[in-house]
């Protein structure tokens, strides 16, 4: 069987752009969105995994990673290691949700947890529909990886 390459179409190239903006964007405001992590740092801490997670998928499907790149790290909460958003999430809602409302820098941390999210939904969205890679693409990834593993503390 003859498999036919189609070059990447417009559309692919402008997807790739989307993503190389959203990128620059997110190094330059990550200093800041880290800012706001108190003081609910694990929720916070677990969005940032959940982001790491498809970072990691993507530049593993442009590029190439080491191996210690791709491990998962949970977080800890009131004492108890949680792996997954979902049960992290439910726990602050059963636990912190009250506290939470109450809290004067709320807005600031879902803030910083919306522009991850954002992010993060960038990266999904290329994970399925994009095409095109360039080095700085693969560089620019690496490097957010590499600020979120030292927040994440790897
Ligand atoms: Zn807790």
């Amino acid at each position: 069987m003859v498999v036919v390459h189609q070059p990447p179409t417009p559309a692919q190239y402008d997807m790739h752009n989307e993503l190389m903006k959203e990128t620059r964007k997110f190094i330059k405001a990550y200093d800041s969105i880290v800012l706001h992590q108190e003081p609910y740092r694990s929720l916070f801490l677990l969005t940032l995994n959940y982001l790491r997670e498809n970072l990691v998928r993507l530049i593993q499907k442009f590029g190439t990673l080491s191996k210690d790149g791709s491990k998962v790290k949970s977080v800890e909460c009131c004492g108890v290691f949680y792996d997954t958003y979902d049960d992290l999430k439910e726990h602050y809602e059963q636990s912190h949700y009250r506290k939470a409302l109450q809290s004067a820098s709320l807005c600031e941390l879902k803030m910083s947890l919306t522009k991850i999210s954002l992010f993060e939904r960038t990266i999904r969205g290329y994970l399925k529909g994009g095409e095109v890679s360039s080095c700085e693409m693969i560089m620019n990834l690496k490097r957010i990886l590499r600020k979120v593993d030292t927040t994440l503390g790897f």
